[in-house]
Order: C-alpha cells, then structure tokens, then sequence
C-alpha cells in the first residue's frame, strides 16, 4: 500500500519574482535579438538569475563581464544594475551600438546623486559594497565625491569633508528596515543631511518584503527562490527570519531543495526575488506536490502595475 502523502500548508507571498524593471531588461536583450540578430552581447549578467541568462544564451546572448569582450561590430547592452558613466563612455569611443537596460529605478538615483554633487554635497550612498548596483552609482561621480556606508557601525566611522553639506542615496535593493536604522544615524550625527523623501528602495523591494513580514510569523519553514548574488533575494531571507520565521533559506530552483530540512513543518512560506521567474515558482510548488498533500493560500499585500518603457531604439 502506498503511504498516504503528509499534508502541507503553503503560503505564496504576493508580490513575489519579477519586477518591472527586470521584466524590461529582458525585452531589451530580446528585442535586441530580434532586431540584430545573433549574438547579442550583455556586459554582466541582464539580472542576477542563472535560468534567466541560461535562457537568453540558447536565443543568441554572450554575457561578458567588460566591454574588451565585446567585439566592434556587435551591439551590448548593459544590466539592468547601471553602469558606471566609463562604460557608456568607452562604447562610444568605439562607436559601440549599446542599449541601456539599467532600471529606471536606478537611474532615478544616478540623476539624484548628480544633481547633489552639482549643489556641492557630499553623497553617502547606503549599500553593499561591490555590488553593480553600488559600483554603478558611485561610478557617476568622480571619485571620492560618493562615500559608501553598509550598516549603522559605518556611519560612526565616516570621515566627511563638511558635515553641512551632505546628502545620502540608497542602493534600490535594500532592507526596509535596516535601512530606516542607518538613514536615523546618519541623521542623528549630520542633523543637516539631505535625503529623498523616501528612501530609494524600489517599489518591488519594499512590497516583496512586506509580503514575506505578512507570512512570516505564520511559516514553520520560508523558502526564497532566487540567486545567491541577488541582493534582494537575499533580504528577503533577513527579512523572514527577523520576523518570526528563523527557517529561511534561499533556493536558485527546486532541485536544491533539501527535502529534510523541511521535515516537520505543516506550513511552508514560498517567495521569489525580483529576478526570479514565476516558472521556477511553479517548479517548487510541483516539486512539493509530489512529496505533499498540498494546500495552497496566496497572501496578497499589494498589487503592481508599474512598467517601464522600451529605449526608443528598440520600438518598432
Ligand atoms: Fe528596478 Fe527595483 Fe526591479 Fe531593481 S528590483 S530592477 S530597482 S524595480
């Protein structure tokens, strides 16, 4: 006799996986194919997914790390991260044809921080360093004129040329929460800093993180599926494990699914970071059913309807 499959709860955080700037990255990349044929070149991964890169290389994508790598015929694009102004700078020295699929997000911040460093402040750009995202942006302006903090014991340690004259930016990918702890020490040691109304975390982050908040204390075990270089994927594991579920981890796709560690649980919260595609939701969802007596609730803290335009070069 077969055994009867033990019963499963799942809660599907809503919003979870792509947001509209990485839906836009990938029509770039796409349309690009389309217009110029093979190859297509892609200066670092379109967006942290190796299923979303595996993809577009069997349609006719290279990925490359650095512009040396992309020969002068062939058009590049570059990732929806942004990229520091050299890049843009030496594509067209070589009279490179490129298309930029930074996110408007993210340019949004590259425009803030210019317009403070053109006001004669000092940018403190809260971020993880090394990241595109980060290199991008403190890539818009010379060097030195962006100081980088990661966490609230850096802000202690920053040495600022004039403490009235300063302004900070956030990387878009951020902790909501840790990131409301920095802005406050920087405010309590520069009371005259200068910030966005909001922070820069982008609508998607901020509303996949208030999704996993709402499951969280009702997970016995959360699975994020998502890259280990996704920097909001990875928050998104911070995020449920501060809130009341510390059996969090990070999944690029079923198949890295160790089935023990979800051993006695009865309720299993599933979410996807913004550069993760619903298919490889679906995927783990299928792969639970085989194992599971499923039961499947969807909780919905907000809806999206934001897209982004294509670069005018690519619409037809
Ligand atoms: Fe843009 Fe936010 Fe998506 Fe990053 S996570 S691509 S900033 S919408």
């Amino acid at each position: 006799m077969v055994a009867a499959k033990k019963p499963i709860k799942i809660l599907l955080a809503s919003p979870r996986g792509f947001c509209a700037g990485v839906e836009r990255a990938i029509q770039i990349v796409e349309r690009a194919l389309e217009l110029y044929g093979r190859p297509v070149y892609v200066r670092h991964e379109i967006v942290h997914n190796r299923f979303v890169v595996e993809t577009l290389e069997t349609k006719g994508a290279i990925f490359v790390e650095e512009l040396d790598q992309v020969p002068d015929e062939r058009p590049v694009v570059f990732s929806a991260h942004g990229v520091p102004k050299s890049v843009p700078a030496e594509a067209d020295s070589r009279k490179l044809l490129y298309l930029d699929a930074t996110c408007p997000l993210v340019s949004k911040v590259h425009r803030e921080a210019e317009r403070h460093f053109d006001s004669g402040r000092t940018i403190i750009l809260i971020g993880h360093a090394g990241h595109p995202e980060v290199v991008g942006t403190m890539g818009q302006l010379p060097a030195g004129a962006v100081l980088l903090v990661e966490d609230v014991g850096q802000v202690a340690m920053l040495a600022v040329p004039d403490p009235l004259n300063l302004a900070y930016a956030t990387q878009t990918t951020l902790s909501v929460d840790d990131t409301v702890a920095i802005v406050a020490a920087l405010r309590r040691r520069f009371p005259a800093i200068r910030g966005p109304k909001m922070e820069d975390i982008c609508y998607a982050t901020t509303n996949r993180q208030a999704a996993v908040k709402a499951i969280a204390p009702r997970c016995d075990a959360l699975v994020v599926v998502g890259a280990p270089n996704s920097s909001n994927s990875r928050r998104l594991v911070e995020v449920a494990a501060n809130n009341g579920c510390a059996r969090s981890r990070l999944i690029q796709r079923a198949s890295d699914m160790d089935w023990a560690w979800l051993d006695g649980a009865r309720c299993l919260g599933i979410t996807a970071g913004a550069s993760a595609p619903e298919t490889l939701v679906d995927e783990l969802i299928a792969a639970c059913r085989e194992r599971y007596e499923l039961e499947i609730e969807e909780v919905r803290m907000a809806e999206e309807s934001v897209v982004f335009k294509l670069p005018r070069a690519l619409v037809a």
